[in-house]
Formats: structure tokens, C-alpha cells, sequence
């Protein structure tokens, strides 16, 4: 693999652009890697991704894809028969991604099964962005690495669909885009419970002041949207710092029944006499982030 690894769109190559096979993606760089879905690696991030029809437990809704990391299939069925990891090369580039923002270019094949496929070749779908990362049990009981990506190129009419698609605004979500896409959700809930708190984190008891007052996150243990499809219930959120926040939606650390921590975080969780939590949730996010 000598070509550099180029991320975001490359010249000559529009959204819808139709290829005939792999070969002619591989000439400009567009995706690297003869025969394997996921272009890219762990230092540099993922460029490019290939939905073939191998992964039984993709999902494609069309500006919204939850994809299966790669590793651990029969390529002839799209079976898992063994698990995945997040050491994969290509699954440990689509985290890096993530983490970094970078823009991950979507090829549908015609042998997915969606109706977003082409009949014979691929086609190029546009950017999106890798906006969530977790594992779970498939279809076949292997553990699968699972990434959300959603649309982020620049087709305005797209944009406006997915809006109506993820229902976001009838639970008054804010999207803001920053380096790494996160979406700041600011329920009447979410604040309740920043409020019962005094706005400071449950895990290292700090409050950010800023120029308005006292800041702090609402966090959803179990998140909203699919395909978790968590509450937004004061039993599921958690008041955190930014920093906190940011390590708990990906998993740096979790909590366990008892509140203590595990993970890159030690301690326990500190929890305010009235507020109870679902416990089953604390158990849902340590199972999609690999924990016991
Ligand atoms: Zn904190």
C-alpha cells in the first residue's frame, strides 16, 4: 500500500460517482485496499469504507449507517464465526477517526442489501462521520465492533432529510460541530438533574465556571437515538464535567453496579440521595464498551 492515505473528497469524484469495480477506486487513492472494506489504520485514521453485503448485521438507513467493523466473517456468507477486535486495523481506524473527526468517504457495492445499492458495481455515497462506537452481540453470537456513521457532506438536501429522519428536534437537541461532531443534548430532564448536582461532575466533583454560571454536561448512560435507544429519563443521565463526559460516551471508563469505577477511571461514582438510577443501563453501557 505505497499511495498516502487521503481523507475528505478527492478531485474528479462526485457524490454518486458510479465505479465499475475496486480496481478503478485504487488508482487516485480513493480506497486503498484491494478486497478488504475498510481503508485505513490505527496511526493515521480511516479514509474510506466499502459496504459489500459481507457483514450480516450492517444497517443501512441511508444517511445514517451502522456498520460492522471488520474481522471475524466468512467472506462467502457474511456469517460471523469468530469475534471481532478493536486491535483490527481497520476497526482501530474508523476509532481514530472518530476520536480525530476525520471524514470517512461511504462506497455502497451491489452486493449490499439495501435500497440504496446499485444493481451492478459501486457507487460512491458521499463523506459521512464516525459518530458513535460500540460493541455487541450479532446475529451469529459474536462479538461485533459496531461504528454510526451519518451523512456530513456538503449536499444540502441530504442534510435536511436526515434532520427529519433522526427526529432530533422534537427532543430539543442542539447540534453543534466542532473538530469531533458531538451532539449536546439539553433536555428539561438533563438539567434537572445538572441542577440537583450544583453542576458538578459525579466523577471528580468539579464545576467549570464560565461567563453565564456554573457548566456542567447532561450524560445519558444508556444514549438516545438508534439504535440504543436509551430514555431520556433522570434514571439515565449523569451530570459530568465536559472532560468526564467525553470519556464516558466512549468508553475510557465505566460504572458498575456498586458505583465504583472501571476502566481509565478509578473511584466511585458519587450519587445524590435522590437520584436513582436504572441499573440496567450502567450494565448496557458496560457491555458496549467491553467491559465484564
Ligand atoms: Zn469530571
Amino acid at each position: 500500500m505505497s499511495r498516502p492515505i487521503i481523507f475528505g473528497e478527492i478531485s474528479g469524484i462526485q457524490e454518486g460517482h458510479w465505479f465499475t469495480g475496486r480496481k478503478e477506486m485504487m488508482i487516485n487513492g480513493f480506497h486503498r485496499s484491494w478486497g478488504v472494506g475498510i481503508d485505513g489504520n490505527r496511526h493515521e485514521g480511516a479514509s474510506a469504507v466499502v459496504l459489500s453485503g459481507g457483514y450480516e448485521d450492517d444497517l443501512d438507513l441511508g444517511n445514517e449507517i451502522i456498520y460492522t467493523g471488520a474481522g471475524g466473517n466468512n467472506p462467502n456468507t457474511g456469517k460471523q464465526v469468530e469475534d471481532q477486535s478493536w486491535e483490527n486495523r481497520g476497526n482501530a481506524g474508523l476509532l481514530f477517526s472518530m476520536d480525530q473527526g476525520l471524514p470517512v468517504r461511504v462506497i455502497r457495492g451491489y452486493k449490499h442489501r439495501s435500497e440504496f445499492s446499485p444493481i451492478k458495481g459501486y457507487t460512491y455515497a458521499g463523506l459521512y462521520s464516525v459518530v458513535d462506537a460500540w460493541e455487541e452481540i450479532g446475529k451469529s453470537g459474536f462479538k461485533i465492533c459496531r461504528f454510526r456513521l451519518e451523512y456530513s457532506g456538503n449536499n444540502y438536501n441530504r442534510q435536511i432529510s436526515e434532520k427529519i429522519e433522526l427526529d432530533y428536534s422534537r427532543q430539543n437537541t442542539e447540534r453543534k460541530e466542532t473538530t469531533v461532531l458531538r451532539i449536546i443534548r439539553v433536555t428539561k430532564i438533563a438539567r434537572d438533574i445538572k441542577k440537583l448536582y450544583n453542576y458538578e461532575c459525579q466523577i471528580c466533583q468539579v464545576v467549570i465556571h464560565t461567563k453565564s454560571g456554573r457548566y456542567a454536561e447532561g450524560a445519558h448512560i444508556r444514549p438516545l437515538g438508534r439504535p440504543h435507544n436509551g430514555d431520556d429519563n433522570p434514571n439515565n443521565i449523569l451530570c459530568l464535567c465536559p472532560n468526564h463526559h467525553v470519556m464516558f460516551d466512549k468508553g475510557s471508563f465505566s460504572i458498575e453496579d456498586n458505583l465504583e469505577l472501571v476502566g481509565m477511571v478509578s473511584g466511585q461514582l458519587v450519587l445524590h440521595a435522590k437520584h436513582k438510577l436504572n441499573i440496567s443501563n450502567l450494565k448496557y453501557h458496560r457491555q458496549s464498551h467491553g467491559y465484564n
